[in-house]
């Protein structure tokens, strides 16, 4: 079996916040979307390749020849939107056939979690478009400072996009979208901040944040599962039993 490989370029990052509105700045939410865009396509198989995966300087330039050097099947690039006005919208390249399809497929997705859509767009001179040599969409999913914003507010509602997306980019593939048994659903799930962690985790995850010891952390930036937060507190209790010792 051959995989199927997806590059997912994340918009902006670092010195470069992207749009902001109510709260909600572009680079985190791309972040947000574009991890749980990766977990959904990873779990059915696919190789996957982020632009970035922590809030970190990533130009477009970057991106393009990152994701030309990858060469993907199909190459995804997460935005969100600003500027007046509501719902999702995309671009692609004019002319690109799989491209087309795979705008169409991730449009449904996004309208079946209850998003509205302007459409698919073309342009010539968005360089991701343009300038990516595997089929490529740019997805804008909501409006940061429209009123579509309260339906993605929250970091559980931008999962929801990303794997709105997910589906979208696994149909294109022709890979059968399965869902998760519950069980598994936990087991799975990644925790993007300490708080959404479950209790009795909370405070030595946040000391080993605290100490510097686990970076990347913000809105979308801790990334982990439960067993790894798990493994860690073992490591964190296991290093603090033995600086006792030689005390
Ligand atoms: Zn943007």
């Amino acid at each position: 079996m051959s995989y199927k490989k997806v590059f997912i370029g994340v918009g902006h990052g670092g010195s470069d916040p992207g749009a902001a509105g109510n709260g909600l700045t572009e680079k985190t939410v791309n972040l947000v979307v574009a991890k749980a865009l990766r977990d959904e396509l990873e779990r059915h198989d696919v190789a996957v390749r982020m632009s970035r995966e922590t809030d970190e300087d990533d130009t477009i330039q970057q991106e393009v020849a990152e994701c030309n050097a990858y060469a993907p099947d199909l190459a995804v690039e997460v935005h969100t939107n600003a500027g007046g006005g509501s719902g999702f919208e995309v671009y692609i390249y004019p002319g690109g056939q799989i491209a087309r399809t795979l705008a169409e497929h991730i449009e449904t997705e996004v309208k079946a979690i209850g998003q509205s859509s302007r459409g698919i767009k073309t342009s010539t001179t968005f360089m991701w478009v343009r300038s990516t040599i595997a089929p490529a969409v740019l997805c804008e999913g909501f409006f940061v400072d429209g009123p579509d914003h309260t339906k993605f507010n929250t970091l559980e509602k931008q999962y929801a996009l990303g794997r709105a997306y997910a589906k979208g980019v696994l149909k294109t593939l022709g890979i059968e979208f399965k869902e998760l048994k519950e069980e598994e659903q936990n087991e799975m799930k990644r925790y993007r901040t300490v708080e959404e962690l479950p209790e009795g985790l909370r405070s030595e995850i946040q000391a080993l944040v605290d100490c510097g010891a686990l970076k990347g952390v913000g809105a979308g930036g801790l990334d982990i599962t439960e067993d790894m937060a798990r493994c860690m507190i073992v490591a964190k209790r296991y290093t603090d039993i033995a600086l006792a010792e030689q005390a």
